[in-house]
Order: structure tokens, then sequence, then C-alpha cells
């Protein structure tokens, strides 16, 4: 008698869970085996900046399910335990525990980690924001803290600031470049995502750039270039991430700082996949390899992973992951949304009125639309993404975009 294949996911959150979860859905009937580091059940990360710091949610509300579900799916749970090697020849995954998992296929879903600022480890009420212990932790740092400082003002920083204003704290944001967000969506957005922190009282300083932190009998020293510093009781860091592929190495898998994957999201090891935070891949949509650290290009691709594994193990056809890229995120009780890519010279403001932070800016790539950012203009902002799905003209956006009110 044969034995079921074995699929075993390494890193059980959002694209762990969701490829374990769509397998089942796709009627996967072998084994899966999904792996954690962490001791939590998987969880949702998006409401750990945002709902979890101003507690209208708990930390346990971020589960994506109760214990029983996973017993209900038949899929096995081994939290707590690391993996520490994938051998491709074996077809092995090695667990820190020295336990052997052998697969038939894999898949590598391990996330990323925050960056921190040098020397900075382990120092009294300096935070980073990733985890569900990362924001319990500064949740409860925020009964106390009366000013705050965050470092960095991407959409992270942003959001934990938004929140730690929204529990009355004051806040500074130190941000080395000279516009928030200017990579993801250009200087004249970025000048908009910066006025927002200015409505609500939050201090944001540009071209910051922190020389180190120390810890005085007075609370916190944040030092500037330059020669200035600011005083607080709690950091919190948000300058970017580095993908968790250590453990990768030796295993033969491609890597250029990232898992490198084809257009099936397959690595440079047979029936081994990779997706989320960590993984490059090669997107036909835009004949360019790119890598997204945000929630739905995750979603998607465990999605793409699952459908493939399914045919790969039946001798089907793979299917290509041509996502376009999206983000949300909620700061001061705003939704701010970014579709497609932040191409093009300047941005044309199609939406702008001025009584409220409300705008929809559109980005040109040719003569077709590149992408679209927008302050509380959900609608009109997911008509853009059915136009980017279709490859749509800049000028066919345009005369949506003269209906918005
Ligand atoms: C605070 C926060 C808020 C966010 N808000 C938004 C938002 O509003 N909108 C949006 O679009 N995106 C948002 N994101 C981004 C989104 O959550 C991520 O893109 C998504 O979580 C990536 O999923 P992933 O499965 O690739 O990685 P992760 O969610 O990082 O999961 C990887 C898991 O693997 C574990 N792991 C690492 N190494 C090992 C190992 N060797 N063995 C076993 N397990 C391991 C990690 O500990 C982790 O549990 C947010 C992210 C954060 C941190």
């Amino acid at each position: 008698m044969t034995r079921p294949p074995a699929v075993v996911i390494v890193g059980a959150s959002l694209g762990g869970f969701r490829t374990a979860h769509t397998l089942r859905r796709l009627r996967f009937e072998g084994r899966i085996i999904l792996v954690g580091d962490e001791p939590h059940l998987p969880y949702d990360r998006p409401p750990l900046s945002k709902e979890v710091l101003t507690e209208e949610k708990g930390p346990d509300d971020t589960y994506f399910r109760a214990v029983d579900f996973f017993e209900d799916q038949g899929i096995e749970l081994k939290l707590g335990s690391p993996a520490a090697g994938l051998d491709g020849e074996r077809h092995m995954i090695t667990l820190a525990t020295g336990e052997q998992l052998g697969y038939d296929a894999a898949v590598i879903a391990t996330g990323a980690r925050p960056r921190r600022l040098p020397g900075t480890e382990g120092l009294p009420g300096v935070h980073v924001m990733r985890t569900l212990d990362d924001s319990a932790s500064i949740r409860s740092a925020l009964d106390r803290a009366r000013h705050v400082v965050v470092v960095g003002a991407g959409f992270i920083g942003s959001e934990v600031a938004a929140s730690a204003r929204s529990r009355g704290a004051a806040v500074t944001i130190l941000e080395a470049a000279g516009q928030p967000l200017v990579a993801a969506v250009g200087a004249e957005v970025g000048k908009r995502c910066a006025a927002l922190h200015d409505v609500y009282g939050t201090e944001l300083r540009c071209g910051a750039g922190v020389e180190g932190i120390d810890r005085t009998p007075d609370g916190l020293v944040v030092r500037l270039a330059g020669g200035t510093a600011v005083g607080c009781d709690l950091v919190v860091v948000g300058i970017g991430v580095i993908p968790n592929i250590e453990w990768l190495e030796g295993s033969g898998i491609e890597i250029d700082r990232a898992v490198r994957c084809d257009r099936y999201m397959r690595t440079s090891l047979p029936d081994v996949y990779a997706l989320g935070d960590l993984a490059s891949w090669h997107n036909p949509r835009y004949g360019e390899r790119m890598r997204v650290e945000h929630w739905t290009n995750t979603v998607q691709q465990s999605t793409t992973v699952a459908r493939n594994i399914v045919a790969s193990l039946a001798g089907a056809d793979q299917v290509a992951y041509d996502g376009i890229p999206y983000f949300w995120s909620d700061q001061y009780g705003h939704r701010l949304q970014l579709v497609g890519r932040a191409s093009g010279d300047k941005p044309v403001f199609v939406h702008d009125p001025s009584d409220r932070p409300a705008m929809m800016a559109l980005y040109r790539d040719g003569d077709r639309l590149g992408g679209a950012f927008a302050i509380d203009t959900v609608g009109p902002l997911m008509q853009m993404r059915s136009l980017l799905v279709r490859n749509a003209g800049f000028d066919e956006a345009l005369g949506l975009a003269a209906d918005i009110e």
C-alpha cells in the first residue's frame, strides 16, 4: 500500500496557515504538517499595530482559528519548534529539536523579522512591532507612556504612532528620509501621508537620522545625527524587515536576500515552494522579479502554491502568480490604500476635497494606468484595481475618476 503524500509547511502564520487551509479546501487528503517557531496558534498581524494597541481588540482576537479547527482539518501543528534545515535530496526538513520530517512537497513561509537599530537590542523600553508578543508588550507600555518616539514613518511606524496618539500619548516620529513613504508612494503623495500626522497632533520630523538610544535615570534619550536628542519613555522602531532565510543555508535553495522563485512560486529545488514576505518571484504581468511585503500578496500566493502542489501531485499543469501589488493601512480612523505601483513622473490628483484628508491620485505607466493611491476613497480605489487587472489605459482611469464625489 502506498502512503499518502505529506506536505510540510514551515512558518505557521498568514502564508503557512492559508496554504494549509487551501490545500484542504482543494480536497488534498494527504498529511499536512504546519511548523512554527512561535508558541502561538497561527494569528493575523494587521490588527497588532492597530486595534490591539488601541485596545479595540484583545491579543487573543487575532487568532485565525481555535485549536479544534486544526484537529478537525487534520492539520498537524508543531508550534514552538523552529525548522533548522532542509535537505532537498532526501526530501527532509530538520527541526531544532532534531526531529526530521519527510515531505513530498514543502512550503517555505517563514516571513521576515524587523530590522533593529544597532546597539538597542535588549534595551528596556525599546520595542519592534512584528509579533503578538511585541504588540502585547507595546500595548501594556502605552498604559504608562507619556511620550512615545517612533523611529521610521513607514506604514507600521505610522500605524503605531496613530494608535499611541489615540491612547493619549505625545508622539514624535523620526524619519531619516525627506518625506514618509517616498519609496512606496512618491514624494507628492508622501506629503499627504505626512499631513495626516499633523492633523492629529503627531510631531513628524523628517531628515532625522537616529544615531543611537541611551537609557538614563530619567528615561530614554534618542540621539540624532547633528547632535540633538529627544527624550521619551517608549521607543518603537519600524525601519523595515529582513527575510527569515538563514535556516535554509546549505539547502541548495537559490537565495538572493530573498528566496528566489519562478512564476509558479517554486524555488530552485524540486517540490519546494516559497511565498509571502520572504519570496521574490518572476511576475509575468510585469515581466519583472519582485518581492512584496503585504497581506493580500501573501494570501494570493498561498492559493497559488496550494493549487500548484495539488496539480503537481496529480501530474497537471502549474498556474503562474501574476498578482497586482496592493496594501491598506489604517491610521487615525482613515484608510490608506495603494494598488499597483507608484510609477511615472508625477501622480495626477483626481479627487482632492479641501475640507477633509480624503484623496485619490493616479500613477501613469506610459499610456496605461500604473497604480492608484487613496485615502478614504475605498470604492473608486477598488474600481482602479479592476482597471489594472485588465491593463486599462490611463485616459479610461481618468474618465472613471471624474465621477468620484
Ligand atoms: C504589525 C503589522 C501590521 C501589518 N499590517 C498590514 C496591513 O494593514 N496591510 C497589509 O497589506 N499588510 C500588513 N502587514 C503585512 C502582513 O502582515 C505580512 O505581509 C504577512 O504577515 C506576511 O506573511 P508571511 O506568512 O509571509 O510571514 P509572517 O506573517 O511573518 O509569518 C512567518 C512565520 O514564520 C515564523 N518563522 C520564522 N523562522 C522560522 C523557522 N525557522 N521555523 C519555523 N517558523 C519560523 C515566524 O516567526 C512567523 O510566525 C502587517 C505586518 C505587521 C507586522
